[in-house]
């Protein structure tokens, strides 16, 4: 095969730079005894998927704000002796994957500040369009900055209208009215504990109760694993604030136009959490069972490219009949592919991440799911794998459509260059990962996949249609 339109295929399959990263949030105002911070750790591990880099937990004692956060996993990070310090009675903590190639602890969240108003910390996820622009303008003006990412650029904003405001939700609004983007927010204040969800509610973030104790998290998984209920999602635009009064809200408008991330269905959210009324197990799961009336094709064996494609594998199996078997085993102690940031590295992952179970696959025709393409080299690999380890025939299914756009909303895909799909067709991208077809669902079946919804979704990724106007600068300073 000729590969054509200036894209060298060992680029592609190298890459450079990090692809993608994703951010998780908590925040726990305590009304009973609960220990926030171990509280915290616990729900900070149910959202260790949305990121591995670094995490970090922030509590209010007294008038001070303590925190820990470091480089590494939740478990990594905190001990008991940690924990054991960060007494108080409001917490937040933070998970975080970065981009723009910076991971270094200044960046680690949450990010801890004092100015006019008083003291501040936040953990966000998500990433603002025009940070850069900001600023640049800040900076002229004097502002001093500590990290790269775009989180400091919303602490300096509330910090600046605070002085102009009579409270702290008018600062946070008039901050809203400045920055363009994705921003799932937790704010902690000596006696408060506030949510923020931007206006088109790009990045998921839910509230809870656990007994008379209130609780706002990135995920409803993190509220299940500490015993919380779930109680409502965070609305797009909506400011929720948490003291001894208990919950208020305030609404700042946007017309109407939601565009949650799509993305959260098909990969970044964990199976067992629902986001704006839908299941992410039951859209993965349908998602399945569509790309199986789209793509049908003859074959012995389902498998799943694990974890992130076993549910739609489960959902083909149902819907084309043919059996769902374990074809590639995990290893669950490797870490999503993507933790490494350097690609050479990123390669041996795949392979220490997964093996083929010889016994089921030999002599089989398969049909293996995967939830994503990017840039092809995790599909190449676990192709190669299965017919080594003896498949007869590979039909590769991927439960989402051609990722052809970059993201600049938390999943931060530098150049469309690394986007395999973005230059190649179908028929050529089959070729390259060395399977006997290949059938994406098609972004029309996708978007029904997530059943009772109640928010319009971002597919920018797929079909490059943004929410927002993106500036050229856009993406330079990001913190997940
Ligand atoms: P690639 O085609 O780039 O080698 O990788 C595709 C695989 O990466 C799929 O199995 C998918 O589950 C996973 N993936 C897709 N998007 C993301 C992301 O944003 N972050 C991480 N860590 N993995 C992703
Ligand atoms: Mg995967």
């Amino acid at each position: 095969m000729q590969l054509k339109k200036g894209i060298d295929k060992m680029q592609l399959i190298q890459g450079t730079g990090k692809l993608h990263e994703e951010c998780g949030v908590f925040g726990i105002y305590n009304n009973d005894s609960h220990d926030v911070a171990r509280l915290t750790y616990y729900s900070l591990y149910a959202l260790q998927h949305r990121g591995q880099e670094s995490a970090g937990i922030a509590v209010n004692n007294g008038n001070t704000i303590l925190y820990h956060k470091d480089m590494g996993l939740v478990p990594e990070v905190f001990n008991e002796v940690v924990i054991n310090y960060l007494k108080g009675d409001i917490a937040i903590g933070h998970v975080r994957y970065s981009t723009t190639g910076e991971s270094f602890r200044e960046n680690a969240q949450p990010m801890v500040i004092k100015c006019r108003g008083g003291q501040i910390a936040l953990a966000h996820n998500g990433n603002l369009v025009n940070a850069a622009e900001i600023r640049n303008r800040l900076e002229e003006e004097g502002a001093i900055f500590q990290s790269t990412n775009d989180s400091e650029v919303i602490l300096n904003l509330i910090s600046r209208y605070w002085i102009s405001s009579s409270t702290i939700e008018e600062a946070i609004q008039k901050m809203m009215k400045d920055v363009r983007g994705s921003y799932s927010l937790v704010l902690l204040m000596p006696g408060v504990l506030i949510g923020v969800r931007d206006p088109f509610g790009i990045r998921p973030l839910c509230i809870g109760k656990l007994d008379n104790s209130y609780i706002i998290a990135s995920e409803s998984c993190a509220l299940d694993v500490i015993g919380a209920e779930f109680i409502r999602d965070v609305e797009p635009g909506e400011i929720v604030l948490i003291d001894k009064n208990g919950l208020k809200s305030v609404k700042t408008g946007n017309g109407g136009k939601t565009s949650l991330c799509i993305f959260e269905f098909i990969y970044f959210a964990r199976p067992d959490s629902t986001i704006d009324g839908a299941s992410v197990h039951i859209s993965r799961y349908e998602a399945g069972r569509l790309l199986a009336r789209e793509h049908p094709v003859d074959a012995d064996l389902v498998i799943a490219a694990p974890d992130s494609g076993v549910t739609a594998a489960m959902g083909f199996s149902a819907e084309s009949g043919i059996p769902y078997g374990q074809g590639l085993l995990k290893n669950r102690y490797v870490g999503r592919t993507f933790i490494q940031p350097d690609q050479g590295q990123r390669e041996i992952g795949v392979m220490l991440k997964f093996n083929p179970m010889k016994s089921v696959i030999r002599g089989k025709r398969l049909v293996m799911i995967d939830d994503s393409i990017v840039r092809s080299t995790t599909s190449r690999r676990i192709i190669q794998m299965l017919k080594n380890a003896g498949a007869k025939e590979v039909h590769m299914r991927v439960s989402s459509p051609p990722v052809k756009y970059p993201c600049y909303f938390g999943v931060d895909i530098p150049s469309r260059k690394q986007l395999v799909a973005s230059a190649y067709s179908v028929e050529e991208i089959r070729e390259m990962i060395g399977a006997d077809s290949l059938g994406y669902l098609s972004l029309e079946g996708l978007l029904k996949t997530p059943l009772g919804a109640k928010c319009g979704f971002c597919s920018a990724c797929f079909d490059g249609k943004y929410p927002m106007e993106i500036p050229a600068d856009a993406g330079k300073f990001s913190c997940g």
